[in-house]
């Protein structure tokens, strides 16, 4: 779209810096994130600034991948270059906004607007399918439902559409105005409200209040028959209702097992099959029944087309696959937003070079095929896809020709022509419609372990990540310890997360460790805190920093150093200050510094101290003596020698007690991984890893017979025993046997007996359960914290004994 600059510039409030000028804007695409593929010259790029990510960090990159448009609130944070418009804004998020509101008021179809507490995405989903043979729809894509995310959806609005949907989520008041403006819903969908009213709320009333305004021009509300909604939303609107217990809602649905019968006010009922059952399943099916019936669809097309509901599956995994692929698994539907988001995704998570991307026919949307798939090649060619397997008619009669592209007739032929072999050392992104059964893919192309898995949620570190640099200054500098594998999470994975999220420094224990974070391609400078002697050469080569903690070391370090030809190697002096394990005492520094007076082959980037007691409140005076000590030789070290170095001193703990003592920079470690040493902390962070696995045998046991090893479980009664395939070997503490349990199905299954290396036998007599169901290790329901305590050891020790052979799947929200 072609718009003139300075009425571009007037409505989104902007003045032009820098003396590129430029009669026209043409903008084809809308960004905030500068790892997306599709940034090129007409991109609008909006330098968010959020909690502690800033996109105005990411202009150069930006512009040497050809982007010219750029939205910016910061002025010194960017210099004038030739050919470069940059848009200067006092808020960058209220300019997008304010662009989307500009893009929204050009179209004029029915818009529904979904908010609520639970249950939007699926709903969004489920209409979308439900509608899309009558209707050309735009809707947000995944759960795209936040302050940045609802007008990047709406941006996607062109004049082929004749409805939107939209999801709208909100944390606090006053959010929902801002997003009102730029959906302007016609018809408004409520799905579900919950009892707990969230951080961002005082009440349930304010949250509903709040939610209501999103409904301020709407012609009516959809939802549930119930008071403290209809007194709120029939102020603003007229509502449409439905009730599975009161019959004169709008809609009137009675369940038995399996099925509806729905009556329309209160007229000839009909009934519906239900494909879920379980209790938020019918309730969205009721908003979607509803919502169809206001539309004016007879009760024959809603019957069926409810009938076709499929699972809405978000997640995006990454998986192990076999001979060293990688394998992105989306069970989310085929359809283009998700495609280029998957793509995007890809691109950010691969691990070598080549890229294959296996997809089934697209969405069948009320759209053109020709459209469709004209599209989907511009796609996949913008991304440099290695290579195509297409599955499906629809898309074998678009694609043939293309280069690089294999296609089939149906799943079967796949799984029939293609053999593992097929595939080496690549990424792999697997996406299918519904009905393909993909996952039959994915379970030929991963690595074969044994079923125990641990999860580990990117999107949750993130989230820890961010709360502890609320407690931060902006300008003080993170380091992450990775150490230690990730703390058993993945190195690899972690450290490419913490890459994007532009933290400072990572930390391993051994120059190892380091170097495969450098053969996976990780650039972020690392440090290493146990450097051995014999490794400083090959820390060199791999642009590895020392923690230099004697004289002998720095000594040996040098000597290396000047090998090969060393100028101001980056070093990071560590200080005993009473933890007593590495570093310079108070009587050593004089040597010291005489050591590095006489030298510019290595410079002092940091100096830095561990505290031993951050987590105990008896020991606050230890732990400030400790700091005290810090900022005292510390500065004798800055002024003996003339230098600047960066100073550290905190961990996870320190960070949420001591965040005033921060200097320059942390070290965050336990925290990172969901785990906090103090309750209230802990309540603060996400649950990151999740350790899994299924039940392999259920039998049952006579009284007094006994279970495992040694006899140490006797049955009182008839008992229902499950076998579970994990054991000491995979890092379940044996001593957890006798005090521990797991989860089966949400409900607690205690351990009986013995822990085995390789298994371990569950009561569950009273727990409805079968073979292959899943049982939680530890998780979010069972926190380690909880195992730690009663084993008396600590939370560190059991997620690094998790073994190598337990498979890790990483995956994103
Ligand atoms: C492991 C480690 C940390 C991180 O400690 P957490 O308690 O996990 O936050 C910080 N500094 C040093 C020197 C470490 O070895």
């Amino acid at each position: 779209m072609k718009f003139n600059t300075d009425a571009f510039c007037s409505f989104i409030g902007a003045d032009i810096i820098g003396n590129s000028k430029s009669e026209y804007v043409d903008i084809s695409n809308i960004s905030v994130d500068s790892r997306s593929l599709q940034n090129d010259q007409h991109t609008l790029f909006f330098a968010l600034k959020g909690g502690n990510h800033d996109g105005h960090d990411y202009i150069e990159e930006l512009v040497n991948k050809g982007v010219r448009y750029i939205v910016i609130s910061d002025q010194t944070k960017v210099c004038p270059i030739e050919g470069v418009l940059f848009f200067k804004v006092n808020n960058t998020l209220a300019a997008l906004q304010g662009a989307a509101i500009f893009h929204r008021d050009r179209f004029d179809f029915p818009v529904i607007g979904i908010t609520g507490s639970k249950g939007k995405t699926v709903v969004k989903e489920w209409l979308n399918y439900l509608l899309s043979e009558e209707y050309k729809i735009i809707k947000s894509p995944k759960s795209y439902n936040s302050q940045t995310g609802v007008p990047l959806s709406v941006f996607g609005i062109e004049e082929k559409h004749n409805l939107g949907i939209f999801e709208v989520g909100i944390s606090t008041v006053g959010e929902m105005e801002r997003l009102t403006k730029v959906v302007k819903p016609t018809i408004g969908v409520f799905t579900a409200l919950t009892e707990e009213h969230g951080e961002g709320f005082r009440s349930l009333e304010e949250k509903v209040s709040e939610k209501a305004k999103l409904f301020q021009d709407a012609e009516v509300v959809i939802c549930e028959q119930n008071e403290l909604l209809l007194q709120y939303f029939s102020s603003v609107a007229s509502v449409y209702t439905w009730s599975l217990i009161d019959k004169s809602a709008n809609v009137y649905g009675q369940l038995h097992s399996s099925s509806l019968t729905v009556s329309i006010d209160q007229g000839d009922s009909y009934s519906v099959e239900l494909p879920f059952t379980d209790d938020s399943s019918v309730r969205n099916i009721m908003t979607c029944i509803s919502t169809m019936s206001y539309l004016g669809y007879d009760s024959e097309k809603i019957a069926q087309r409810i009938q076709g509901l499929y699972p809405v599956e978000l997640r995006m995994q990454v998986k192990n696959g076999v001979n060293n692929c990688t394998i992105i698994d989306d069970a989310y539907n085929a359809d283009y937003q998700s495609l280029s988001i998957a793509l995007d995704f890809l691109d950010k998570h691969k691990v070598s070079a080549s890229k294959t991307v296996i997809l089934s026919d697209m969405f069948k949307s009320g759209y053109e095929e020709e459209e469709i798939y004209g599209q989907l090649k511009e796609l996949l060619s913008t991304h440099q896809i290695t290579r195509v397997i297409g599955i499906g008619e629809h898309i074998s009669k678009y694609l043939i020709g293309t280069t690089n592209t294999y296609l089939y007739r149906d799943t079967e032929e796949f799984l029939q022509k293609v053999s593992v072999e097929d595939f080496s050392d690549e990424n792999i992104l697997v996406k299918g419609a519904r009905g393909f059964r993909f996952d039959r893919i994915v379970t030929m192309l991963e690595k074969k372990t044994h079923e125990t898995v641990l999860e580990v949620n990117l999107t949750a570190m993130c989230h820890n990540l961010n709360f502890y640099r609320s407690k931060l200054k902006p300008e003080t500098k993170v380091m992450v310890m990775v150490k230690a594998f990730g703390y058993g999470n993945g190195s690899y994975e972690v450290a490419k997360l913490l890459a994007h999220e532009k933290v400072d420094y990572l930390g391993v224990a051994f120059a190892d460790e380091g170097i495969e974070l450098r053969k996976a391609g990780v650039n972020t400078k690392i440090i290493v805190m146990n450097p051995e002697i014999n490794a400083f050469s090959a820390m060199i080569a791999y642009d590895l920093e020392p923690e230099v903690y004697s004289v002998r070391e720095l000594n040996a370090f040098l000597k290396v150093a000047r090998e090969r030809n060393c100028y101001e190697y980056p070093i990071h002096i560590k200080l005993d200050t009473g933890m007593h394990r590495h570093g310079f005492l108070t009587e050593d520094l004089d040597e010291l510094i005489e050591v590095l007076r006489h030298t510019n082959v290595v410079e002092v980037k940091s100096i830095f101290s561990h505290l031993s007691s951050s987590d105990m409140p008896e020991y606050t005076d230890f732990t400030l003596g400790q700091i005290e000590m810090f900022t005292h030789n510390s500065d004798k070290l800055i002024q003996e020698l003339g230098i600047n170095p960066i100073r550290h001193i905190l961990n996870t703990s320190g960070i949420f007690n001591f965040s005033e003592h921060q200097f320059d920079m942390v070290r965050l470690g336990i925290g990172l991984y969901g785990v906090g040493n103090d309750r209230e902390e802990m309540q603060q962070l996400a649950n990151v890893s999740t350790l899994k696995t299924r039940i392999m045998q259920i039998k049952e046991i006579k009284d007094k017979d006994s279970v495992g090893y040694g006899r140490r479980f006797r049955a009182e009664g008839k008992t229902r025993i499950a076998t579970v395939p994990i054991g000491y070997a995979d890092g379940v503490h044996r001593s957890w046997g006798p005090v521990g349990y797991v989860l089966v199905n949400g409900q607690k299954a205690e351990i009986t007996g013995s822990i085995c290396m390789d298994m371990l036998m569950i009561n569950v007599t009273e727990i409805k359960c079968q073979e292959n169901d899943e049982v939680i290790i530890f998780g979010k329901d069972l926190p380690v914290t909880i195992i730690a305590d009663k084993i008396k050891t600590i939370p560190y020790e059991i997620l690094t004994s998790i073994a190598l052979r337990v498979k890790r799947i990483f995956f994103i929200e």
